[in-house]
């Protein structure tokens, strides 16, 4: 199954997507992670992207497609893959559709969700150095600050603060959601989710729609 995850930032799009991708054992795909362990590991890419994402704006074009394109010709993406936060404009959308077809992508789960709260859980959220996520009220780990997985100690993402997340929310709004469109015309079924509600009230309300 090769699926994509939309809607705003901190809608809980990597969250979901890391557990409907273990219920189909196919990968996860976040190109915010792969972007995150580019800066991190200090590598080109890495160096460009930094300052453009601690603003909160995309990363160029050519150089994100660039990176999806590899990564979705490696074997374990044969079998399908879930894509989070690819595609973020028309262009990548785009780009993809003429590397993988129009008709290769089984549909999309869009997770909506209000301004304020996406606020309130940006400003809870707290992850570990290898991309555990977690949230201080909705999803805490079990010892505070830790990661529960590989006990590294949890921090907020430069990105999460408050000015750079309305700007993420802006660029959203003008770059982003007119793929809704996009792919509403060009006929790939689109699956709206209902984002408040628990962790795992929203996963079966994933579960349910996609049928699987
Ligand atoms: P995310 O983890 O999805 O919230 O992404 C964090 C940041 O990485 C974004 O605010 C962008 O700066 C950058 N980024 C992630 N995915 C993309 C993409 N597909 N295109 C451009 N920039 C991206």
């Amino acid at each position: 199954m090769k699926l994509l995850f939309l809607g705003p930032p901190g809608a809980g799009k990597g969250t979901q997507a890391v557990r409907i991708a273990g219920r189909l054992n196919i990968p996860h795909i976040a190109t915010g992670n792969m972007l995150r362990e580019a800066v991190a590991a200090g590598t080109e890419l890495g160096l460009v992207a930094k300052e453009v994402m601690a603003r909160g704006d995309l990363v160029s074009d050519d150089l994100v497609i660039a990176m999806l394109e590899e990564r979705i010709e490696q074997p374990d993406a044969e079998r399908g893959f879930i894509l989070d936060g690819f595609p973020r404009t028309i262009a990548q959308g785009e780009a993809l559709a003429e590397r993988m077809g129009d008709s290769a992508l089984d549909g999309a789960v869009y997770i909506g969700v209000e301004d304020d709260e996406i606020v309130r859980r940006i400003s809870g959220r707290r992850t570990c150095p290898n991309q555990h996520v977690y949230h201080v009220d909705d999803n805490p780990p079990e010892v505070f600050g830790v990661c529960d997985i590989d006990n590294e100690t949890l921090v907020q993402r430069e990105d999460d603060a408050e000015d750079v997340v309305r700007n993420r929310l802006r660029v959203y709004r003008e770059q982003t959601e007119p793929l809704v469109e996009f792919y509403t015309s060009r006929g790939l079924r689109i699956h709206p989710v209902n984002g408040l509600g628990d962790l795992d009230e929203v996963e079966a309300a994933i579960v349910a729609t996609l049928d699987i």
